[in-house]
């Protein structure tokens, strides 16, 4: 199936290194894929908020909850969420070419304050299992005074853009390349530790296996 490109909008338009940008629609499902914890940027009372948050995802939205006390939940307002992936420093020779390899995406809408009970059932599934897949109907759901407690905001995925940089550094081939330093990358990569027993359980009983799993599994 082809997708959709992102679209080139007012907002979206990369305007500064624009050759790391992409069009391609897979590689922001890769980004929101591969993470779970977004920054919500939204103006509350005329000055800017940024929250970092977790985020799940159908095909089309992006879904973030918390407190109905957070301002920065309030909904009906416009947002700006980023979602970002760090994959290593860029050492070059000169300071100036020093960078970051990333992949980035960020989504601009107006979030929608989820209030038909499905969907917000549905919403907060997807969060719970984005970021730890089976534990949805594993763990207890939430009743109707923790649902009460709860705001959902969904968030479409229409309006968003995505950057991308990898490789070595840019200034290979330039004059400070007859400095003879050393320069190139140094990988960053996260990896999910052992799971560690809440100290009340009783010693013997085993890991669920969708947690056990991902011991030792790569993060983002
Ligand atoms: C981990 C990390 C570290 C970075 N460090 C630096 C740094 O030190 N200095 C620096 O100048 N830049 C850095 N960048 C790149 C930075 O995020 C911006 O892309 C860049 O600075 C251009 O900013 P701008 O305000 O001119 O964006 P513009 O090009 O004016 O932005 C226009 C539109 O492009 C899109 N866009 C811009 N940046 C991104 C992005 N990162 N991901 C997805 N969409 C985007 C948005 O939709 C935005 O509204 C870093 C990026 C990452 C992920």
């Amino acid at each position: 199936m082809t997708l959709e490109p992102l679209p080139e909008t007012d907002l979206t338009r990369h305007r500064r290194l624009r050759e790391q940008g992409s069009l391609d629609r897979a590689d922001l499902d890769a980004i929101l894929d591969a993470g779970f914890v977004c920054h919500l940027g939204v103006v509350v009372e005329g000055r800017p908020l940024v929250v970092p948050t977790v985020y799940g995802r159908d095909e089309r939205r992006l879904y973030l909850h918390g407190s109905v006390a957070s301002r920065s939940l309030a909904g009906g307002m416009p947002v700006c969420v980023t979602v970002t992936h760090v994959d290593g420093l860029v050492l070059a020779r000169s300071v100036f070419e020093h960078g970051v390899n990333y992949r980035s995406a960020m989504i601009h809408g107006e979030a929608r304050k989820v209030t038909d009970p499905g969907e917000k059932a549905e919403g907060l599934r997807r969060l719970t299992e984005h970021a730890t897949p089976g534990q949805w109907s594993y763990a207890r759901q939430p009743d109707r005074k923790e649902l009460a407690a709860t705001t959902l905001l969904a968030l479409s995925l229409e309006e968003a853009s995505v950057k991308i940089r990898t490789g070595p550094p840019g200034d290979g081939d330039g004059p400070d390349a007859e400095l003879g330093l050393w320069a190139g990358t140094l990988p960053l990569t996260s990896v999910w530790g052992t799971p560690v027993p809440d100290p009340p359980l009783p010693p013997d009983m085993p890991v669920p296996e969708h947690i056990a799993r991902r011991g030792g599994t790569r993060h983002g």
